[in-house]
């Protein structure tokens, strides 16, 4: 019965277009016209963006490269602010982050499509890495390499050519339109998030530039992310005359993060890495001082907050007597739910991308979390990974599949102009209206002390 189902739909398949796999009308064969004449140019602004330094922590590098995006979008109509947000960041005080870039172009006087579209311009990759620029790839002539070119300057690249293809027909009137552009999303937007929550409220739709996978595929979901500084002091002594005077600061952390990591359950989707150790200053001195950065991912709020406990608790814990913990961390990053209306908007992405001719193969779950995770977790159905076809993202490879530059613009822009036409379905949102399994409490960082036990303190 199954399999006569099947085929009665294979041949359903055959005579007719796929489910979905609807027609470009006049409109949109225009933009998709306007989109790969420009094919050349986009390369060539992604290769300029990417030799520019925009590492998080590069501020006159970030603000260089906010000189050009802001007008990019003025001419096409937008109004721009540009903020600097204050944050206290471990091991570097407080710091003045930004620019973070917010524009607006107002639309029709009544109703209207609210469209939040959002994307980050700093990359992993500070000054002093040593892949600093781009090229194209000696073993696929398709294909470039460089700091940032899929995560996500080559979708900055997108979302902008999108704008302006739908600038060019006359259709941004159409929408309500919220460009948010930050520089600290790579250390988990602990700056911009309020401003991009702001935004959420008041958005019907959103849509974020992360690269898709370098075959095209979508992220429907994202695991929620955690993020820990955990440091310990303890007692220096001669490693050899006064060996028992000392409180090793090494090794107190070092038994936290053996707690710590025990924590991980891949049964549950709970992980835990300690991406840096560091501590200790010579073979023999006890040391006095140690540091770790870890990294949380879990599937469930729920699951976020109990392991912050948990570490809460190993961190203040007397390991070596003697010694200090002191905690800083942040559940940075929700789970992004895979809803029906995140599926809706996957489909219509799907139908437009093959009718453009492109494959669209089906959305995954993945485990890093973007600005698209505090917007859906926020009710806002959130589309992400709509920039470029990519990959190795975070390390020297990083590539940029180069086709895909007028490909996704074209899809995207085609998406936004048919999610202009319909009407708007949702209000200004309230907290109150998100699921309570849902809602996303605000989570900076935290700091825990331990009382310090035994010797006293000079
Ligand atoms: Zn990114």
């Amino acid at each position: 019965m199954r399999r006569r189902a099947a085929y009665m739909l294979l041949a359903l398949a055959l005579v007719a277009p796929l489910p979905g796999a609807a027609e470009l009308d006049p409109e949109e064969h225009e933009i998709r016209s306007r989109v790969e004449a420009r094919r050349d140019e986009m390369v060539s602004l992604l290769e300029r963006w990417a030799g520019m330094n925009t590492g998080t922590w590069n501020r006159p590098g970030l603000e260089a490269f906010a000189a050009l995006l802001a007008p990019a979008l003025t001419e096409l109509g937008f109004e721009v602010e540009s903020e600097s947000p204050e944050l206290a960041y471990p091991g570097r005080g407080r710091v003045t982050m930004g620019p973070l870039l917010v524009a607006r172009r107002p639309g029709p006087p009544e109703g209207g499509q609210r469209f939040l579209l959002v994307g980050h311009y700093d990359t992993v990759f500070e000054p002093d890495s040593p892949f600093q620029t781009y090229r194209v790839d000696p073993d696929d002539p398709g294909r470039a390499i460089g700091p940032g070119v899929a995560d996500m300057k080559g979708g900055l690249v997108v979302l902008l050519y999108a704008l302006r293809a739908l600038a060019d027909g006359g259709l941004l009137d159409r929408a309500h339109w919220t460009v948010v552009l930050n520089c600290d999303e790579e250390i988990g937007s602990l700056a911009s998030r309020a401003r991009i929550e702001e935004e959420t409220r008041t958005a019907t739709l959103g849509f974020v530039f992360e690269s898709a996978r370098a075959g095209g595929e979508m992220v429907s979901s994202r695991r929620g992310l955690g993020q820990f500084y955990l440091t310990v002091k303890g007692w220096a002594a001669h490693a050899g005359s006064s060996h028992s005077k000392g409180r090793s600061a090494v090794l107190a952390l070092a038994r936290k993060v053996i707690e710590i990591e025990a924590l991980t359950d891949y049964g549950a989707g709970v992980t835990l890495n300690t991406g840096i150790f560091e501590g200790g200053t010579r073979r023999n001195i006890i040391p006095e001082y140690a540091e770790a950065w870890i990294d949380l991912r879990y599937d469930e709020l729920a699951q976020g907050r109990e392991i912050r406990e948990r570490v809460e608790q190993i961190a203040r814990h007397d390991h070596v007597e003697g010694t200090t913990g002191e905690l800083w961390g942040a559940l940075h990053r929700p789970p992004k739910r895979d809803t029906p209306a995140v599926r809706e908007l996957l489909e219509l992405h799907a139908e437009i991308a093959r009718a453009v001719g492109f494959e669209a193969p089906d959305p995954i779950h993945v485990g890093g979390g973007t600005d698209g995770s505090l917007m859906g977790a926020l009710g806002l159905p959130t589309l992400d990974s709509l920039g470029v076809r990519g990959g190795a993202a975070h390390t020297d490879r990083e590539f940029v599949v180069l086709d895909s530059l007028p490909e996704r613009a074209v899809i995207s822009a085609i998406l936004l102009r048919r999610l202009a036409l319909r009407p708007s379905g949702r209000e200004v949102l309230s907290p109150a209206s998100v699921p309570e399994g849902d809602r996303w409490v605000p989570a900076g960082g935290t700091l825990v002390n331990s009382a310090r036990s035994g010797r006293k303190q000079r």
